[in-house]
């Protein structure tokens, strides 16, 4: 089939979604075929959603996969269409009709709440959000956190929830020569934050964070991770989860924990309480956070599926600050199939699945937005792999799109004048991010504005022109 479709020109794949899902399905694409073009949507006019807007500043090693990202973008047939949202710029239907097929890899944008009284609280916010103002998502650049506050607890124990932690305790010269937003960096330099609490529901053993992460709180000069060696002493169900060979993080997470504890308590530092088996139950307040009431929790069911129950006695936590990381959920996109339930794309091995379970002829799904907010960047290569096996199972039954040529969604585009942002635009961006960020001293300087943005290309292109005239 493979050869038909040569015959008759290459495949054309969409691909919705610019994060680690979506670049690991192109590789995975190209890796397979000999002749498709892959042209991959991003709503924002910059490339790698996660890789920008999630991992903390501090972590470079992390976003050096942007090394492999860009490889696969200078593969023969590769476009990014930056600043090109489905749904805002195209619909699903109109898509589908340029495309044999259409990938989704959108990740998951909402986040979980907690769902209990005081939520709404001036003074409790979502991490993601957070997250999203130090790494320069544009909706999030113009929150504010109260960094004035003494007293901070955030409600998780999974990665996002350490992240969020280390941001507000790191030193500020090590935050200085990232490529942290300069409001973050402005805002936390006036910190204020002496007390960090990090609650979970469940157990030390349940805990979501991985070893390396959990051990680097340890090694934030100034600041002193507190844990209560009593939360450590564990029941038979947990010291079946700690042996097991399938899970050997935890066993690791409970040895940095157990460190912890047996540290003797450095006057004058900061702390970092790390709290397990407390659920929170209120946040309270006239007006803004005050306080968080929580409840103390037991563990009941058998190993690996231990849930927490309410047990007698309560307890509070005076804060002014709260940020729930109780993790991310994806959002529902117009004219596509969406589980509730689950909060992703319903699929098979990553074939789109409508309402009645039956697949939606040319329509596929990775990442986040096919099994929910898991795994580090990595896991979404197979991720990936999966649903492109998927794609050239079903290749013979696709249908050849009615606009079949290459120009299609540029051309619908440009008759609206909507300015679609190509790679080596992308490049001039991220060279005036280094440049700007270079004299401040840092990685670089993100642009946290879509309009500068566009800016930013409009004058990249202006000057491209003037140097072939
Ligand atoms: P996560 O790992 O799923 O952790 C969520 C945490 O929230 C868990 O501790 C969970 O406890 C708790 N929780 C959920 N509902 C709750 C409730 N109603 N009340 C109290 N606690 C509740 O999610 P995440 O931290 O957002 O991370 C998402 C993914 O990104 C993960 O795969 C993570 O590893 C990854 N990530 C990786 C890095 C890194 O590699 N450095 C950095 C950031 C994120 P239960 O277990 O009891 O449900």
């Amino acid at each position: 089939m493979t050869d038909t479709h040569t015959a008759a020109g290459p495949l054309r794949i969409a691909i919705v979604g610019s994060g680690p899902s979506g670049f690991y399905a192109a590789e995975a694409l190209f890796d397979a075929l000999p002749n498709v073009e892959v042209d991959m949507l991003e709503r924002y006019p910059v490339p790698y959603g996660l890789v920008r807007l999630g991992v903390a500043p501090d972590h470079a090693k992390l976003k050096s996969v942007i090394a492999q990202f860009e490889q696969i973008a200078r593969r023969p047939g590769f476009r990014f269409c930056g600043n090109v949202a489905l749904g805002r710029d195209v619909s699903p239907a109109s898509l589908a009709s340029m495309y044999h097929a259409v990938v989704l890899a959108t990740g998951v944008n909402g986040d979980r709440t907690l769902g209990i009284p005081g939520e709404t609280l001036r003074g409790v916010h979502a991490a993601a959000d957070f997250v999203g103002w130090y790494n320069g998502r544009p909706e999030c650049r113009a929150l504010e956190f109260d960094l004035r506050q003494e007293s901070v607890a955030i409600v998780g124990q999974g990665n996002v929830a350490i992240d969020v932690c280390r941001l507000l305790a790191s030193p500020l010269d090590k935050l200085a020569r990232t490529d942290i937003t300069a409001h973050a960096l402005d805002a936390l330099a006036n910190s204020r934050v002496r007390e960090i609490h990090l609650v979970g529901r469940r157990g030390p053993a349940q805990a979501k964070f991985t070893p390396k992460e959990l051990r680097e709180l340890g090694q934030l000069p100034g600041w002193q991770p507190v844990v209560d060696p009593a939360d450590l002493e564990l029941g038979e169900a947990c010291r079946a989860e700690a042996a097991d060979p399938a899970n050997p993080f935890i066993a690791k997470n409970l040895q940095i924990l157990r460190c912890f504890a047996d540290a003797p308590r450095r006057k004058g530092d900061r702390s970092i309480y790390l709290h397990f088996l407390r659920a929170p139950v209120a946040a309270k307040g006239e007006g803004r956070l005050q306080a968080l009431e929580l409840r103390r929790q037991r563990l009941v069911g058998v190993a690996g599926q231990q849930r927490a129950v309410d047990v007698d006695g309560s307890g509070r936590l005076d804060v002014g600050l709260l940020f729930r990381s109780v993790g991310y959920r994806g959002i529902a996109m117009e004219g596509l199939p969406f589980d509730v339930a689950r909060c992703v794309v319903p699929n098979e091995q990553g074939r789109v699945k409508d309402c009645e379970g039956r697949h939606l002829p040319g329509w596929y799904v990775t990442g986040w937005i096919k099994r929910g907010p898991s795994g580090v960047i990595g896991t979404n290569r197979q991720d990936s792999v999966e649903t492109v096996q998927s794609m050239l199972a079903d290749m013979p039954g696709w249908i050849a799109p009615p606009r079949r040529d290459s120009d299609a969604l540029r051309d619908q585009l440009d008759a609206r004048a909507h300015r679609v942002v190509a790679f080596d635009d992308w490049l001039a961006i991220e060279r005036e991010e280094r440049e700007n960020g270079h004299h401040r001293g840092k990685v670089a300087e993100k642009f946290v504005d879509e309009t500068a943005m566009l800016a930013a290309v409009e004058n990249a292109r202006g000057m491209r022109q003037e140097e072939r005239v």
